[in-house]
């Protein structure tokens, strides 16, 4: 089973240097290839291949920027493999041709493949090129074969590392699943998430609270002269508490996350059209949108290690409008209904209690499994 480890890195001057050339020479080495593919593909109408890539890299591209060489070369190599699978997913997915690296994007990474250290001893990691070891903070210990590391940096310039470990286990078997055992979970916009149980879960109220604050110094930013110190400041006010709301969202999705799986056999939920909601431009929302991706993530791969299945049904399945225990189908209803009467079997609704029942019975439907 795969996991992945996150801890604080803390370089020193110097680490950070090279730490930082190792993203842009990344970052670069990306666009390069990117570049060399398009170009091959105008002039020639010719797919150039992961390998006739990396021989370029190395008998072209590095000769001429020397610089590329304080950097671990399996970094950069490492940028073509992610190149390669960015172009699978546009050709088999059919989603988005792949774009340049910008370095304004707010989260910036390297990967590192092999040969690197945690040291849970002395606190401290070991990257390749970088001599001394760095100071981590290693919270929590693992045992397995080392995967892929990645390094990032955010905003506020505070460095991470992520390690993907291999513990050598198996996942588990898939426990049965049957109506009673089988939450259905409705996201949306007046709770987080309404569960077919009846429950409603809300963000909790420190991550409301920061979002709230984060509207104000926003507004406040706004006003500022670009380029004046005040607006360098206000900007890392901003990012700081943004940095802040995602790491309070994150716990509260892993809570949440984690209790759902240990509580059911199986969940269900309707599957969310990520990339249609990215751009949706309230700032609530958008934050509770990547919210739910997240979560959704969560709970696929939390259902994994624990044997747990996560049952997913369409996006345009009438789960709000449709009555759970006559079928009725209430085509007038808007978004403002929070609460209405069936008018054949004169059930009275919750909207949202409604529809997450629907979730698990369509979803049950879908596996044969509503009668047993
Ligand atoms: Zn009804």
């Amino acid at each position: 089973m795969l996991k992945a480890y996150k801890y604080r890195l803390y370089p020193t001057g110097s680490q950070k240097e090279i730490l930082l050339k190792h993203i842009g020479a990344c970052r670069f080495t990306y666009n390069w290839a990117l570049e060399q593919k398009i170009k091959a593909y105008e002039t020639d109408k010719k797919h150039l291949s992961r390998f006739e890539l990396q021989s370029c890299l190395v008998h072209e591209l590095k000769p001429e920027n020397t610089w590329l060489k304080e950097v671990n070369s399996q970094a950069l190599l490492n940028t073509l493999i992610n190149l390669e699978s960015a172009f699978t997913r546009f050709f088999r997915e059919k989603k988005g041709f792949p774009r340049f690296k910008s370095r304004k994007v707010p989260f910036q990474s390297f990967q590192i493949p092999q040969h690197y250290v945690v040291d849970f001893e002395n606190n401290t990691i070991k990257l390749p090129k970088i001599k001394q070891p760095i100071r981590a903070k290693l919270h929590r210990k693992f045992e397995g074969k080392l995967k892929t590391a990645t390094v990032s940096i955010t905003k506020t310039r505070k460095f991470y590392i992520s390690v993907l470990v291999d513990d050598g286990k198996e996942l588990p078997e898939t426990q049965k699943f049957d109506n009673n055992s089988t939450l259905g979970i409705d996201v949306g916009v007046t709770h987080f998430a309404t569960l077919s149980s009846g429950k409603k879960i809300d963000n909790p109220k420190h991550l409301k609270n920061s979002i709230k604050r984060l509207k104000v110094l926003q507004k406040r930013l706004s006003k500022k002269q670009k380029g004046s110190q005040n607006c360098d400041k206000a900007k890392l006010k901003v990012a700081k508490l943004h940095e802040r709301i995602r790491n309070q969202r994150i716990d509260f999705l892993h809570n949440t996350s984690s209790k759902l799986v240990s509580e059911n056999q199986a969940i269900a939920v309707e599957s969310l059209d990520v990339s249609g909601m990215l751009k949706s431009h309230c700032l609530a929302q958008s934050i509770s949108d990547v919210s739910w991706s997240e979560f959704f993530r969560q709970l696929e791969y939390k259902a994994q290690w624990y044997g747990k299945t996560l049952l997913k049904i369409g996006q345009f399945e009438p789960s709000s409008k449709l009555c759970n225990i006559c079928g009725h189908y209430n085509g007038e209803m808007t978004l403002a209904d929070r609460k209405w009467e069936c008018p054949d079997c004169s059930t009275k609704h919750d909207r949202d209690i409604n529809a997450a029942i629907n979730v698990k019975k369509f979803a049950l439907q879908n596996q044969n499994l509503l009668n047993i």
